[in-house]
């Protein structure tokens, strides 16, 4: 008789239930064969990889003490009589923490002006004339009042846009007057700007160090590409995003702090003008400057068909371009670059490093309303920043009121947030709950929406799935074969890396 193979998706091939274990001695689990292992998971998380002889010997119920792979299970928490109580009680509280706070990211959008015109965000920017679409002071101060009622004892506060600098003014007032309130709220508060950093100038430049302000740019790849797809009309976007760069970076150091920890944060938008050529893109981080990458598959919002069309890529070959990707991030680590890989970083983060990084996309359930909440520039609230894109294309089902008239228990506690909740935990998703990966996965019900129509959606044939899928196959296979190098590449990105300059604790203005 052969090892069972995966167990087909939907309710007639369920893994867990087709498995005769022995009750009495091994907690539930799941399963799913990668390469030559088959991967075990339990709830607390844990996992152990095991040959199909082992497996068979396991569902069989032919495993005991004396069986060779019974220190691995033991080890990896599948043995009920061994397992350490407290150790597991411990463990469960930290992989779900983030459900004992409130909201933590509270993304303003203080303007929808641009000037750049992105080609793959036609559906969230406005031109520079569109002043009407700057948030006002009086909005601004209603929206860092209404974060700040979240019982969360952390808040980031992110400006995004739109181009945040280009309503500079509204940006200053939020830090100070957010910093005058934490001087009573007493939070930890951090500051995060996303920018194209095209209108930032020495002034600006000068209050954000000062006030330690994480700032975050986006870098598409080598000039070619980068200008080819964030069209700049005043300029060339690609050199002066990389010429303020290295200047924060420079400021950074001038500061004594740790160059490996404190780099300006560059995220690429993967189009298919760089899926080609990985190895190309990681080098051009690195000449840069850059010590980290975060590589993303495009999402299916704010996009027009005709650019996803020219741009897009299927699943498939994203999953084709990031092994490569992996691949030479490790060749740049082994030739003495120390450089991160974010996506790799939090999978790992919960695979092998046993915590919980809070990435709210990939969390049980999602961080939409109960995580994070978006604040459009008009005032309006929405369950996260996807979901506000999704109203600039004409459909609101996201929103969860305004900051001048909705109270906040109304908005949090309202019927959007629970079906958030409802769609994205995990338990409830048909495909998810007997989903081997589904310890460390979570869904997106934005992507559900857009992509399927439904909130739920269905993960057999999602693309969010195909790509978590994937991507924890490929660590899998990954972790059967990498040598120690590897080994040690990985159990590093499975450590917290902690920006605790950039975190603010309550006390007054300005101070840390
Ligand atoms: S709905 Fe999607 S984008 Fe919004 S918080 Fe949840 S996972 Fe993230
Ligand atoms: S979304 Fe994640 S947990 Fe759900 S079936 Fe896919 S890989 Fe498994």
């Amino acid at each position: 008789m052969s090892a069972p193979a995966n167990p087909p998706m939907g309710p007639a091939g369920r893994g867990r239930d087709a498995v005769h274990r022995d009750r009495a001695r091994l907690v539930p689990f799941r399963y799913r064969a990668v390469g030559d292992a088959y991967v075990l998971t339990n709830d607390f998380g844990r996992y152990a990889m095991v040959d199909a002889e082992t497996f068979l010997r396991l569902v069989q119920g032919r495993i005991g003490p004396e069986d060779p792979a019974w220190p691995q299970l033991q080890a990896a928490w599948f043995v009920a009589e061994a397992l350490d109580r407290d150790a597991v009680v411990a463990q469960t509280a930290e992989r779900s923490r983030f459900l004992r706070s409130g909201p933590n990211l509270h993304i303003l959008v203080v303007t929808l002006r641009c000037n750049h015109t992105c080609q793959y965000c036609h559906a969230s920017r406005a031109p520079m004339h569109h002043t009407h679409t700057d948030m006002s002071i009086e909005t601004a101060e209603r929206s860092v009042d209404f974060a700040f009622q979240s019982p969360s004892p952390s808040l980031t506060l992110e400006f995004q846009g739109g181009e945040p600098l280009a309503n500079w003014p509204v940006v200053e007032h939020i830090i100070e007057y957010a910093l005058q309130k934490n001087a009573l709220a007493r939070k930890s508060v951090m500051f995060s700007l996303v920018s194209n950093l095209s209108l930032m100038d020495d002034a600006k430049l000068d209050y954000l160090i000062d006030r330690r302000v994480q700032i975050c740019t986006s870098l598409d790849g080598p000039p070619a590409v980068h200008d080819a797809v964030r069209k700049w009309s005043d300029g060339a976007s690609h050199d002066t995003t990389v010429r303020w760069m290295a200047r924060i970076n420079q400021r950074y150091r001038d500061q004594g702090l740790d160059p490996n920890l404190y780099r300006v944060e560059a995220l690429p938008t993967i189009t298919r003008l760089v899926l080609d050529d990985p190895e190309g893109l990681l080098d051009h981080y690195v000449t840069v400057g850059c010590r980290s990458i975060f590589l993303r598959h495009l999402d299916p919002f704010g996009w027009a068909a005709t650019t996803k069309a020219r741009l897009g890529y299927t699943m498939a070959e994203f999953l084709d371009f990031y092994a490569r990707a992996y691949h030479h991030v490790i060749e740049l680590n082994r030739r003495g670059t120390d450089f991160v890989e974010r996506t790799m970083a939090l999978l790992v983060a919960k695979v092998i490093g046993n915590f919980e990084p809070n990435f709210l996309d990939l969390r049980s359930p999602c961080g939409a309303g109960i995580g994070q909440i978006a604040y459009n520039s008009d005032g309006r609230l929405f369950t996260c920043d996807e979901g506000r894109m999704v109203d600039r294309g004409g459909d609101d089902c996201f929103c969860l009121g305004d900051v001048a008239s909705t109270a906040y228990r109304d908005a949090i506690a309202g019927p959007q947030v629970r079906a958030m909740v409802l769609a994205s935990a995990l338990d409830g998703q048909p495909h998810c709950a007997t989903c081997a990966y589904k310890p460390w996965c979570g869904v997106c019900p934005v992507h559900n929406y857009c992509e399927q129509g439904s909130l739920h959606g269905r993960m057999a044939d999602s693309t969010w799935c195909q790509k978590y899928m994937g991507l924890f196959d490929f660590l899998m296979g990954r972790l059967q074969v990498a040598d120690a190098f590897e080994r040690s590449v990985l159990q590093r990105w499975a450590t917290p890396r902690r920006q605790d300059h950039f975190v603010q604790e309550g006390g007054g203005p300005g101070q840390g």
